[in-house]
C-alpha cells in the first residue's frame, strides 16, 4: 500500500546519549500529532540501534543506514540484515549515495542486500540519485532506471510490493540545494513509469516514492504537495527533534 513516509537519516552523526535524546525527542513530538496517517522512520547509527528501540514511540520505524550484502560468518566489521531485525530494525536504507561514492557499491551488490533485506522481512527503501553532471548532459533519466533496472527488476511481483525507493539528486544532498518540486515530480513520476512498465500500474501506484536532498521543514510542504511525491528521506534536518518533526507535519 502506498503510504506517506518521512524517514530521518542521522548519517555518522550523534553520541549514544545525543542520540537516544533525539530520539527521545522524535517520539515526544510525534506523541502530540496523534491521529497523523505518516510513518515516520529513524535511522541512527548502528551503535546506537538497542537503545534507541528501547525509548521510541513504538509506531516509529527504526531503520538501518546499511547492512551486509553476506548473511553471517568471516566478514569482519559487517552487520548482517538478520543482526539488524534482531535489535528490531524495521527497514534498511540500501544504496544511499554516499555508499555508492565512498564505499563504492555496486548496482550487484545492491541487489544481494535487497534480497537479504526482503528474505528477513526488512523494507528497503532503496536510493537512487544522479549527479549533477550528468543532469546538465541530460542525462538523468537514464541514469536511474539503470538504477532501478539493475537493482530491483529481478524481484517478483509479490516481493516488490515491499520495495520504498528515494530519488536523492546528489547534487541536493547536503549541499541546501533542493530539487524544485516541478524537478522532483517530473523524476517522480518517470519512476512510477518505469515500474509500471515492469511491475504493471497497480503496483507502481501502490509503491512510496521518497524524494531527498536538503529537505527542510520550509521546503518540505511544496515537495510533499507534488502528487508522486509520497514523502522524504530527511538528513541534516533530522538532527534536530522539532526541525524533523515540523517536515514529517508538512504533508
Ligand atoms: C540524505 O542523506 O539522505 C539526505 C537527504 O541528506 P540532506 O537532507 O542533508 O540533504
Amino acid at each position: 500500500m502506498r503510504k506517506k513516509i518521512v524517514a530521518g537519516n542521522w548519517k555518522m552523526n550523534t553520541s549514544l546519549q545525543e542520540g537516544v535524546d533525539l530520539a527521545k525527542g522524535v517520539s515526544l513530538l510525534l506523541k502530540k500529532l496523534s491521529g497523523n496517517e505518516v510513518v515516520v522512520a529513524i535511522s541512527p547509527p548502528y551503535t546506537h540501534l538497542y537503545e534507541i528501540n528501547k525509548v521510541i514511540n513504538p509506531n516509529i520505524l527504526l531503520t538501518a543506514q546499511n547492512c551486509s550484502y553476506e548473511e553471517k560468518g568471516a566478514y569482519t566489521g559487517e552487520v548482517s540484515p538478520q543482526m539488524l531485525k534482531s535489535a528490531n530494525c524495521k527497514a534498511i536504507i540500501i544504496g544511499h549515495s554516499e555508499r555508492r561514492k565512498y564505499f563504492y557499491e555496486t548496482n550487484s551488490n545492491l541487489t544481494k542486500k535487497i534480497n537479504l533485506c526482503l528474505s528477513n522481512d526488512l523494507i528497503p527503501i532503496y536510493c537512487c540519485g544522479e549527479e549533477l553532471k550528468e543532469r546538465k548532459k541530460n542525462n538523468h533519466f537514464n541514469i536511474i532506471e539503470k538504477q532501478i533496472n539493475e537493482a530491483l527488476f529481478h524481484l517478483s511481483n509479490e516481493e516488490f510490493k515491499k520495495i520504498v525507493i528515494a530519488y536523492e539528486p546528489v547534487w541536493a544532498i547536503g549541499t541546501g540545494v533542493t530539487a524544485s518540486p516541478e524537478q522532483a515530480q517530473e523524476m517522480h513520476a518517470f519512476i512510477r513509469n518505469v515500474l509500471g512498465k515492469q511491475y504493471g500500474t497497480d503496483a507502481a501506484n501502490s509503491t512510496s516514492i521518497l524524494y531527498g536532498g536538503s529537505c527542510k521543514a520550509d521546503n518540505a510542504t511544496s515537495l510533499f504537495a507534488k502528487p508522486d511525491v509520497d514523502g522524504g528521506l530527511i538528513g541534516g534536518a533530522a538532527l534536530k527533534a522539532k526541525d524533523f518533526v515540523e517536515i514529517v507535519n508538512s504533508f
